[in-house]
């Protein structure tokens, strides 16, 4: 049983691969890792592309992908399995890091940080030699068979004071890093996953490289991949392009009315 917000999504062998543009040699390394029975840490701002290289790299490699979204309540139990009552009986649930585990899948947990510290010590001993998940509440102690391969994902940049891995956490994943991708690449990504044309993809991701520039007058984020992506498709069905900026990526980001405006202002100068 998944508490709300704990998304668990499957992607079957053999499903039309995900487009993925790869930014350097990430796909060797990961496809190394995996052969190698290593866990996997994903590094990088929110909408860079870390899901998509998961959701691609599951296909590639022929394994189920069992997506978890991390989140403060998420517990041990949510993720490993608890007994339910169904007709007067008592009925085992495996959760989704027990059923990824006995099928062999990748166990991608996504923005892991957010997670209490109690809840990712479940995942120690999958992450060493052991490979094994003990289930406490069943006794059952399952064996990760080789397909297996837990990933997670966090963004480094967020909450960085408060919230962070344990060292001992962190030294059992290999890290792979992500940013957002070179402005050339990006346009092709925003181009692809929109249908709008390249110039204005290109033009698209030169204001978004100017918008990243107002992180240093306070935005807390800046507009992501994703963004770009969301704000291009609303250009692709017919929306001017200003008024999909400011919708899209203007509005999104701040509330901070000089801020907006200024945001606003770049948008005017670029569409
Ligand atoms: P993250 O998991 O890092 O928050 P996502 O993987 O969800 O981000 O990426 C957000 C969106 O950006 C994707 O849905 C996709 O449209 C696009 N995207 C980002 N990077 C790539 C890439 N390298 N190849 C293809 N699409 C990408």
């Amino acid at each position: 049983m998944n508490p709300p917000g704990n998304t668990v999504a499957r992607l079957a062998p053999g499903q039309q691969p995900p487009y993925y543009l790869p930014h350097g040699n990430e796909v060797q390394l990961f496809e190394q890792c995996h052969q190698n029975r290593l866990a996997v840490m994903l590094k990088g701002p929110t909408g860079c592309g870390k899901t998509r290289f998961v959701e691609y790299m599951a296909w590639k490699l022929g394994r189920p992908l069992v997506t978890v979204s991390c989140h403060d309540d998420l517990t041990a139990s949510d993720l490993i399995g608890r007994f339910l009552i169904r007709h007067n009986d008592t009925v085992w649930h495996d959760g989704p890091l027990a059923a990824a585990v006995r099928q062999g899948a990748i166990c991608y947990l996504d923005e892991v940080v957010e997670a209490r510290q109690d809840t990712i010590v479940v995942l120690h001993p999958l992450t060493d030699h052991r490979r094994i998940l003990p289930m406490d509440k069943t006794g059952e102690v399952l064996e990760a068979p080789p397909g297996f391969q837990l990933v997670i994902s966090y963004n480094p940049g967020y909450q960085r004071m408060l919230k962070d891995l344990k060292p001992s956490t962190r030294q059992r994943f290999v890290a792979l890093d992500f940013e957002f991708p070179p402005a050339e690449r990006e346009a092709q990504i925003v181009a692809a996953e929109s249908g709008i044309d390249a110039a204005q993809a290109t033009a698209l991701v030169a204001l978004a490289h100017k918008l990243r520039a107002f992180q240093d007058r306070g935005l807390a984020e800046v507009p992501s991949t994703r963004l770009l992506v969301a704000t291009a498709g609303l250009i692709s069905r017919g929306i001017p392009a200003r008024e999909a900026c400011y919708a899209g990526l203007v509005s999104p980001l701040s509330d901070d009315a000089s801020l907006a405006g200024a945001m606003r202002d770049l948008v005017d100068l670029s569409f």
